[in-house]
């Protein structure tokens, strides 16, 4: 099988598993207790913040460990919302884009629907990128939170962060951004981007799934979600994974030091794929961004066939990839990150995501993309579905 579905999830490494063996086995302690094994545990646990926060440029008292990127993102968005609407009142709208995650984008839902908050959402290019025209345009003196995400799961579209924050911040907004594709890949110094706030999820980059961070600067007010004995300095209760924040803080260390030549080694591949999809398939469509892409996303929309058919067959061929992002697989409707982009309902239908890992290798790209022009191939030969302009 040759697996290129990594934006969906990635097994875990050897390494990430050997290092939380011991938090798992012998030293299974609670870092609340203040026996020998209790300490242990703390002791991990904090060594695991130390290094998550080296690598994202903060200080460890602003890394709080959840389970998993959707925990990360609905705490960011409705903890720091609802912690600036109780501190003032008209502070009641929230900023997002028409692309973000679905754990984004139903928490600014919530917040609209028991909160009295208003979404406000900003519009993609045909790319997938958010301007700053665009975004400052959205914005106002009763924004509580901007939160745009830094790359997206679909098309792999990567926004110009550092630049968004910065506009929110000249109006006094908190930025939050959903790095959970981008880790691994991109770089993450919160300084140097300057979010107030970051999401990350440990499974995407050879992590457990249910491991996740998210930093939040310091001093920035957030509501904690998940109320209890008030670990995590009172912003995530409940006793904290500690096997799952050494998986992560280990994961994300592996990835940081091979970070610049594995992404420069997997562009080149994407490259050389789309290449050779975009000429073998007729009417092929690369989405998103052709330049500012994660170098592990390669997403294209086939007219006159169908992603699903396509999908199947490739799987009969022994390559797995995706018709869209995990969340929406299995649902009818089309993908509203592609028709945000002005993708036509009907080919939004056609599309396939490939994601790789950073183990990709180029013999397994030249196998898939074979696989490719032969299955769209044959479901258009099917005729799947009527032909939408190829
Ligand atoms: N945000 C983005 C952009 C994602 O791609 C995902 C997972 O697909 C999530 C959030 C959710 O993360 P998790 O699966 O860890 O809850």
């Amino acid at each position: 099988m040759i697996f290129l579905d990594a934006a969906s999830t990635t097994p875990v490494r050897r390494e990430v598993l050997e290092a939380m063996w011991p938090y798992l086995t012998g030293e299974f302690g609670n870092p609340s207790s203040h026996h020998t094994l209790g300490g242990a545990a703390a002791d991990a646990l904090a060594g695991a913040r130390r290094s998550v926060a080296g690598i994202l440029g903060c200080r460890p008292g602003e890394i709080v460990f959840t389970a998993g990127g959707t925990e990360a993102d609905n705490l960011a968005v409705k903890g720091i919302a609802l912690a600036r609407q109780a501190a003032d009142p008209r502070l009641s709208r929230v900023v997002i884009s028409a692309v973000e995650h679905p754990a984004v984008e139903e928490s600014a839902r919530y917040l609209e629907r028991f909160h009295g908050f208003a979404v406000d959402v900003v519009p993609v290019d045909d790319k997938g990128l958010v301007t700053p025209e665009a975004f400052r345009a959205v914005l106002r003196p009763e924004t509580a939170l901007a939160s745009i995400m830094y790359a997206n799961n679909e098309v792999g579209t990567v926004q110009p962060i550092a630049e968004l924050a910065t506009l929110a911040h000249g109006l006094g907004i908190p930025f939050h951004t959903d790095a959970v594709q981008a880790a691994g890949w991109l770089p993450l110094d919160t300084r140097a981007l300057a979010v107030d706030a970051m999401s990350i999820s440990g499974h995407k980059l050879g992590a457990p799934k249910g491991s996740g961070a998210l930093y939040v600067r310091s001093r920035t007010r957030m509501e904690p979600l998940i109320h209890g004995g008030g670990q995590e300095r009172g912003r995530r209760s409940g006793t904290e994974n500690v096997a799952g924040a050494v998986g992560l803080a280990t994961a994300l260390t592996l990835a940081q030091a091979r970070q610049v030549e594995e992404r420069r080694r997997v562009a080149a591949l994407r490259d050389t794929f789309i290449s050779a999809v975009l000429d073998g398939v007729p009417g092929a469509i690369l989405t998103g961004h052709p330049v500012e892409r994660l170098p592990s996303v390669a997403s294209f929309c086939f007219p006159g066939s169908s992603g699903e058919s396509v999908l199947l067959e490739l799987e009969r061929q022994g390559v797995v990839c995706s018709s869209g992002s995990a969340c929406a697989a299995g649902s009818d409707a089309p993908s509203p990150v592609l028709t945000a982009l002005g993708i036509s309902a009907e080919v939004a239908q056609t599309a396939v995501r490939f994601s790789f890992d950073s183990a990709v290798a180029e013999a397994d790209l030249e196998v898939a993309a074979a696989a490719v022009l032969d299955a769209v191939g044959r479901v258009r030969g099917l005729g799947a579905q009527p032909s939408a302009g190829a």
